[in-house]
């Protein structure tokens, strides 16, 4: 995918200042400093971003770019706070959490996680929330150049293991750094793969359970048993039951 234009939309302080849903939207999201900023500018290409950037200071609002004039970019402020109750880990901001759990234009969440480090209690539980609430995402290990591909891979490979109680199949996992360039194609060819497959089909106006195989969201999710289940299916008919107008 070619990206000849990026244009500054708005900076969402909340759900309801986002633009209307008209445009699919693919969001990126992580712990500060986990070389967000760095990957998008790298997406988008000679620093065009940037050059679009709303004033700096802006990091808990939502920002939003369009693409092509086709889809939107979105920039949600990254999670975590340090030293808080681990049943209260996934604190993020108010307006992140209304984004991801009802923008029905939401196609992909790209979620960066640091390739050189173990496995983090605090992206394991953003990840079981982003499962538990049936938010469709992909797992980005950044800053790849930074450590030996082995250890590389035996950090992906735990963080694997961690998650993959929650799910029956994994989310789709990609490899980047903004300094080589890695990983770029990928990921631009997972958001053009969803644009190029069009709206996710309309759900049933009276949703069934358990959900049709045509209706799931694009990376099987599925949590395995207990109330979070419950939590799940009620999501996913919300979502899936939103009309998708592009
Ligand atoms: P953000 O806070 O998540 O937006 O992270 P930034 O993009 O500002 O990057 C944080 C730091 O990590 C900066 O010093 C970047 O130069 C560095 N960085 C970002 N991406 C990479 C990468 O792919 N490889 C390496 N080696 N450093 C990176």
């Amino acid at each position: 995918m070619n990206i000849a234009s990026a244009i500054f939309d708005r900076s969402a302080p909340d759900l309801a200042s986002c633009p209307d849903e008209s445009l699919p939207e693919f969001a990126f999201i992580g712990r500060s400093n986990v070389g967000k900023s760095s990957l998008l500018n790298m997406l988008a290409g000679k620093g065009l971003l940037a050059r679009v950037s709303p004033t700096p200071g802006f990091t808990r609002l939502i920002n939003m770019f369009t693409i092509n004039k086709t889809w939107r970019l979105v920039d949600l402020p990254g999670y975590g706070f340090a030293h808080v109750a681990r049943k209260d880990k996934v604190l993020f901001n108010h307006a992140v959490n209304e984004y991801l759990r009802n923008r029905p234009n939401l196609c992909v969440v790209f979620l960066l996680l640091d390739s050189g480090l173990a496995p983090q209690p605090i992206d394991l539980d953003f990840v079981e929330w982003l499962c538990r609430n049936s938010v469709p995402f992909v797992l980005v290990f950044n800053k790849t150049d930074r450590k030996t591909p082995e250890e590389v891979q035996a950090n992906i490979a735990a963080f694997k293991t961690a998650i993959s109680v929650w799910f029956e199949k994994l989310p789709e996992i990609f490899q980047c750094s903004s300094k080589t360039g890695l990983g770029r194609s990928e990921l631009l060819g997972v958001i053009d793969e969803t644009l190029k497959a069009g709206p996710a089909p309309e759900g049933p106006t009276e949703p069934v359970e358990p959900l049709p195989p045509e209706i799931e969201p694009p990376f099987s999710m599925r949590i395995l048993s207990g109330n979070e289940g419950k939590q799940k299916n009620t999501r996913d008919k919300k979502r899936m039951k939103s009309p998708r107008p592009w």
